[in-house]
């Protein structure tokens, strides 16, 4: 596992993905968001965490881009694209990023910083364990933590703002 150079057009995809976390939790979902951009530089898909609101536990950010991107593009130009993330992919998804064939993911707040966010969800404090999954690809793929990492607290402080008012 790698880090890549960051450019600014990688920390403006970031602080997006930032950006749709915050909205996405004010339309009462969970504070993730993640795009695929390709090779080209273009947004091939993004979207956002729909677990609450869908009822679907599967239904993470990573793994909704990649199934719209693999459909929409085909598994090379996916494998040469880059996934954004405003935080730190689950272990679920990070194994999604393996079989969807992408290299190079980028995110914004590690799951050490997510994870008080939750912390009066069941079972998280383990759930952002990506590094092991990741480990797996050896040098083959390359992992970039903490990008605009001030701005990534964001959409979690919104969160449990939300969360632990009144519903
Ligand atoms: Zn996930």
């Amino acid at each position: 596992m790698t880090a890549s150079t960051i450019t600014s057009t990688d920390q403006e995809f970031v602080r997006r993905a930032i950006n749709n976390a915050v909205e996405n939790v004010a339309g009462g979902n969970r504070p993730f968001a993640a795009i695929l951009v390709g090779a080209d530089g273009k947004i091939i898909a993004e979207d956002t965490d729909r677990t609450a609101l869908s009822g679907d536990p599967l239904s993470h950010g990573e793994v909704n881009v990649l199934r719209t991107g693999l459909q929409k593009v085909g598994f090379e130009a996916v494998a040469a694209s880059t996934l954004y993330v405003n935080g730190e992919p689950c272990a679920m998804c990070a194994g999604t990023i393996l079989r969807s064939g992408v290299r190079r993911i980028i995110f914004g707040l590690q799951g050490s910083h997510v994870g008080p966010y939750l912390a009066g969800e069941p079972k998280l404090g383990e759930r952002y364990a990506s590094a092991a999954i990741f480990a797996v690809a050896g040098e083959n793929i390359s992992v970039t933590p903490g990008v605009l990492e001030d701005e990534a607290h964001r959409p979690f402080k919104a969160y449990v703002a939300r969360t632990a008012g009144p519903r």
